[in-house]
């Protein structure tokens, strides 16, 4: 087992409803991913089934203020209404002791940390399609008709960030794309392991 100093910031992003979480779940479910997941904050009410300080740590609008104001988050952005952000102390902490840290995020976020952190591994996850994407959003069957309009219109302005990303990963179908992911995590050490 390779010690090494710092671990490496990997961040996964993409447009709504491409997959990410579910990409996300069925990596960490996985024996041989030993990448630390970071827990956002939101102030997005609680979907059914998700737990708090599981899925997400759930605050109110003021307290995710608060968060804002005393530099509590590495990046955060307001997202069709709600407030999404990444703990800051989480991610350092853990990149000291020399573990990788996992970010699942939407662009804008995912652009604020290449900036913070340009060293960063930044991974952008593709549908396969734009109409596969909204058959997502749709399926998923948690949101209302105005709430899918305003996802896809998100979703288009977001698949032209994928330039800025260092990798792009198609999500035709989970398993691979988990593949995929652990590949690219793997040639980034080797190719960051020179002295
Ligand atoms: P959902 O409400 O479907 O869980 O998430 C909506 C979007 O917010 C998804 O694209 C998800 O990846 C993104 N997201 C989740 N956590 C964070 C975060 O900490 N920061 C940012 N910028 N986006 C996040």
């Amino acid at each position: 087992m390779i010690k090494r100093e710092k671990g490496l910031l990997i961040v996964l992003s993409g447009p709504s409803g491409v997959g990410k979480g579910t990409v996300r779940k069925a990596l960490f479910a996985q024996e041989d991913v030993d990448f630390q997941y970071s827990i956002s904050m939101t102030t997005r009410k609680p979907r059914e089934g998700e737990v708090d300080g599981v899925d997400y740590f759930f605050k109110t609008r003021e307290e995710f203020e608060q968060l804002i104001r005393e530099n509590k988050l590495l990046e955060w952005a307001e997202y069709v209404g709600n407030y999404y952000g990444t703990p800051i102390d989480y991610v350092e902490k853990t990149l000291n002791e020399g573990k990788d840290v996992f970010l699942e995020i939407e662009v804008q976020g995912a652009i604020q940390v290449r900036k913070a952190f340009p060293e960063g591994l930044f991974i952008f996850l593709m549908p396969p399609s734009l109409d596969e994407l909204k058959n997502r959003i749709v399926t998923r069957g948690t949101e209302s008709e105005d709430l899918i309009q305003n996802r896809m219109k998100v979703a288009k302005e977001e698949i032209e960030m994928m330039h800025e990303y260092d990798y792009i990963v198609v999500n035709d179908q989970v398993n691979l794309a988990c593949e995929r992911i652990k590949a690219i995590v793997m040639a980034e050490h080797c190719r960051r392991e020179r002295v």
